[in-house]
């Protein structure tokens, strides 16, 4: 499916967003990417340099200090702006995602719906950066706390989803005052400068938003190595996001970590089977099985378990597995072949652990980077995916019989991102609910994320939350004022 499809051609830009211009490398570097579902090539991006790096952080410096003096009114309007094109521009910019990430077209319109409802929701949270006022230590005196602006912030984001992993960072950013420089999946570039073409239209003014392309080292390096940058907000794998903690270290830079996860999905045998498969299929199917709040191990309670295995196989039966543009298409190519080898490497370890193989193909290599959905029953601990994000379209069911061991099964992961189980029993609910060890927890409810609630993780699933009025909070400093009698 080629870029014709695109109504306003201007959206696909093939060179980085700096200081409100539009840049190559200087050295003419640039790196390729391609369209997951055939391999086409769908265009070339810039690999910048430290100093290249170091320009665009220099523009968010100075932006800063225009950015920041502006009423929070003003930052909502240019965001709502911005906001809008994006509705606007909807049809092109879920084109371009499907392009370069491969997922449905459908879900890559609701990826953009979603994206800008972050926007929107850090427009309208802009307003309400309040402070606080607390009695004083002596008489006559006044203590007030204000909110400020931390300053120049850097966001590395991954492929998974292209445009929301930028908005629900750059959203809150520039509403608290902020300014921002982007380095987007390599894999995925064309959705965030697209965006930085509408942020231009929107008036959102020049430095205050910027994307740059290449490296991942090196930008990162140079990001964290440079002290006017003054947090990082990263999203994607567990194993980078413990490196540039580290890197952090240098400058004492603030930090927020959206990591990896291995949510559990427990169904308890006082479930609604019906509603418990419905909320499977979207946690579990969406974007191909490559979200991070995908449920990785189904906990299924011993008297449900083979009603819920049966309906789950039915339901992943109506599933179809094609390139993201066809109509009716349900599951895409994966992003690449690394991600393929890892659900077919989950697979056969399980598979030789002693699970059972209950609907869909063996997954191998050999079909490009489509994986049909598989079910396996009989999962157990020794197994790669009881410790590991498969981060594909391969559902795995473990049996349980006692509401402890469920709880104990669910917690015993290094990872704490989303949870979720199913249950009718209001005692049960609150006892589970308080038990599971993670950040988000879906109770009777798989789509869990949504721009008024804090999303993160605990444990090595992260630090810091996106969304919500502490999303806001992220990007702000407090400041006390201590205010003697006269
Ligand atoms: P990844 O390999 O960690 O890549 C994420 C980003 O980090 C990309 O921009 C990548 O750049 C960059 N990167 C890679 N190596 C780096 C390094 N050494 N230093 C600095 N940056 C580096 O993760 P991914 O495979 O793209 O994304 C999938 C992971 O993200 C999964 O673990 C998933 O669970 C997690 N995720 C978490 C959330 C959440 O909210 N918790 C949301 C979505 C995804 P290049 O592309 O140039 O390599």
């Amino acid at each position: 499916m080629s870029l014709s499809r695109l109504k306003s051609p201007r959206l696909f830009r093939q060179q980085c967003y700096v200081d409100g211009r539009w840049i190559d490398a200087g050295t003419g570097k640039t790196l390729d990417v391609h369209n997951p579902a055939n391999g086409e090539l769908v265009g070339q991006v810039p690999v910048l340099e430290a100093d290249e790096i170091d320009t665009a952080v220099n523009a968010a410096a100075t932006a800063f200090r225009h950015w920041r003096s502006r009423t929070a009114q003003e930052r909502a309007d240019r965001l709502m702006d911005w906001h809008d094109l994006m509705l606007v521009h909807r049809e092109d910019l879920a084109t371009l995602m499907t392009l370069e990430q491969g997922k449905p077209m459908g879900e890559s319109r609701g990826e953009i719906d979603y994206a800008a409802s972050f926007i929107r929701w850090f427009a309208e949270e802009a307003r309400r950066m309040y402070g606080e006022t607390i009695p004083g230590a002596r008489i006559g005196q006044h203590i007030v706390v204000t909110r400020q602006p931390v300053g120049v912030c850097a966001a590395i984001t991954p492929w998974n989803f292209p445009a929301a992993m930028i908005t629900r960072k750059v959203g809150a950013a520039l509403a608290a005052g902020c300014t921002m420089v982007v380095k987007p999946a390599s894999a995925t570039p064309f959705s965030a400068l697209a965006l930085a073409v509408l942020a231009e239209e929107a008036g959102i003014p020049h430095g205050v938003f910027n994307v740059v392309t290449g490296s991942a080292d090196t930008i990162s390096e140079t990001l964290t190595g440079n002290p006017a940058v003054r947090k990082l907000s990263f999203t994607g794998s567990t194993d980078v996001g413990r490196r540039l903690m580290a890197q952090c270290a240098e400058h004492i830079q603030k930090i927020s970590l959206e990591l990896g996860g291995n949510a559990p999905f427990i169904v308890f045998d006082d479930a609604d089977i019906g509603r418990a498969v419905e909320g499977a299929m979207v946690c579990k199917f969406r974007n191909t099985g490559q979200t991070c709040v995908c449920a990785n191990r189904f906990l299924v309670q011993s008297a449900v378990h083979d009603n819920f295995v049966a309906a789950l196989a039915e339901a992943m039966g109506k599933l179809r597995v094609g390139d993201g543009f066809e109509e009716g298409v349900t599951q895409s190519a994966l992003i690449n072949g690394d991600a393929v080898e890892k659900v077919v490497e989950h697979f056969e370890d399980a598979l030789a652990k002693g699970a059972k193989r209950v609907c869909g193909p063996a997954p191998d290599t050999d079909r490009g980077n489509y994986v049909q959905p598989v079910l396996l029953t009989d999962i157990n601990t020794d197994m790669k995916l009881c410790h590991e994000e498969t981060f594909g379209p391969l559902a795995a069911i473990m049996r349980f019989d006692t509401e402890e061991e469920a709880i104990a099964l669910a917690n015993a992961t290094p990872y704490g991102l989303a949870a979720y189980f199913y249950s009718r029993d209001i005692h049960r609910v609150w006892r589970v609910a308080d038990a599971l060890e993670a950040g988000i927890i879906g109770i009777n409810e798989g789509l869990i994320s949504n721009p008024m609630a804090p999303f993160g993780g605990i444990k090595e699933s992260g630090l810091g939350r996106e969304g919500s009025r502490h999303g806001l909070n992220e990007y702000t400093e407090l400041k006390y004022l201590c205010m003697g009698a006269q």
